[in-house]
């Protein structure tokens, strides 16, 4: 058993920036990194909007630069999943990979959100043979192939734009007759040749021979100019939100509809005293690397303002 003070679950720009704070606080914590190293920023091309950074950053140096940076004051890594918490005693108990156990005095959960996938039948068959949710970890096997992009908000306008740098064509299926996208998101979509927005087009399913080829899609559903549509391509991309990684706290913390971890105020306190939440787990409004980055200096504040009162 391993017994600290503060034990952070998560290396986003939440757990990161936890771990520098907390870490200059001395309160020695111990960062449990997760199975995404870097959390899901890494999954993006470049980082244009991250204060400091004038030129953009790569996120993987961003994420780097944090991680070294919380190590200089003392942080220490675990690399591995948190398998089951017991957050009804105090200390709290988190074990790793079910076998290693931890006892902290404060558990800042950081632990971010996933893609979400449509549910369709197809999209499970062809998991990992043409159907991705990450075109900056999968796009390099698509050069000038044709794909499709599904969604219409800023992951989808920026998974479009980094496949069009790669791909012959790109369709971007948007459910909607507008994209959501911010409006310079929405731009670069719309004045780029390579692209075409199919408005008011779902997915109905994948098609071909072990690999993904074509999708059937169906315009206006259930409207009088209803109408399905094939299109031929070899890679589908899902860009159409995320939920929060949550699940394995249901028992002990409170959580809203979609999963997200229910904060008090503006504060990252939860339910039970002495766990925090921070970054995109409790938050289902903004979701940007400096908002966590700023919730998970909060958690660290607040962890630290609750252990010296024990
Ligand atoms: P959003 O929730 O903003 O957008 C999701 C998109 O997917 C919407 O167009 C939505 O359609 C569509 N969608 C959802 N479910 C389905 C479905 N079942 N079938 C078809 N389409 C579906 O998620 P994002 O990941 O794009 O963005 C999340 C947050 O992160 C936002 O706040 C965004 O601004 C931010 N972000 C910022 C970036 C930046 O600034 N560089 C980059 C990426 C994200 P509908 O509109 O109809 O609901």
């Amino acid at each position: 058993m391993n017994r600290v003070k503060c034990l952070i679950i998560g290396s986003g720009p939440a757990g990161y920036t936890a771990a520098i704070y907390a870490s200059r606080a001395n309160l020695e914590p111990v960062l449990i990194e997760g199975p995404q190293l870097g959390g899901q920023l890494t999954t993006t091309t470049e980082v244009e909007n991250f204060p400091g950074y004038p030129e953009g950053v790569e996120p993987f140096q961003m994420m780097d630069d944090m991680k070294r940076q919380a190590e200089r004051f003392g942080t220490k890594y675990v690399s591995g999943i948190v398998t089951k918490v017991d957050f009804s005693t105090s200390p709290k108990k988190v074990w790793v990979e079910d076998t290693e156990e931890y006892e902290a005095d404060a558990v800042i959960i950081a632990t971010g959100a996933s893609a979400k996938y449509l549910g369709i039948e197809s999209e499970r068959t062809y998991r990992g043979r043409g159907v991705s949710a990450c075109a900056t970890c999968d796009g390099f096997f698509y050069r000038k192939k044709t794909v499709a992009v599904v969604g219409g908000g800023d992951t989808a306008c920026e998974e479009a734009n980094y496949l069009a740098g790669l791909c012959e064509k790109v369709y971007m299926i948007v459910r909607k007759p507008y994209l959501r996208a911010s409006e310079i998101m929405q731009q670069r979509v719309l004045n780029n040749p390579k692209i075409e927005v199919l408005f008011e087009h779902n997915t109905l399913c994948l098609t071909g021979e072990g690999k993904v080829q074509g999708a059937d899609l169906v315009y206006r559903k259930g409207e009088p100019d209803e109408a399905v549509k094939h299109i031929d391509i070899d890679g589908f991309f899902l860009a159409i939100g995320h939920h929060p990684n949550t699940d394995l706290f249901k028992e002990f913390i409170n959580r809203d509809a979609e999963g997200y971890i229910i904060v008090d105020g503006d504060s990252p306190r939860t339910n039970v005293p002495g766990v925090f939440a921070a970054g995109d787990c409790a938050d289902p409004h903004y979701r940007q690397a400096i908002v966590a980055a700023g919730s998970g200096a909060k958690a660290a504040i607040e962890a630290d303002k609750y252990i010296k009162s024990l």
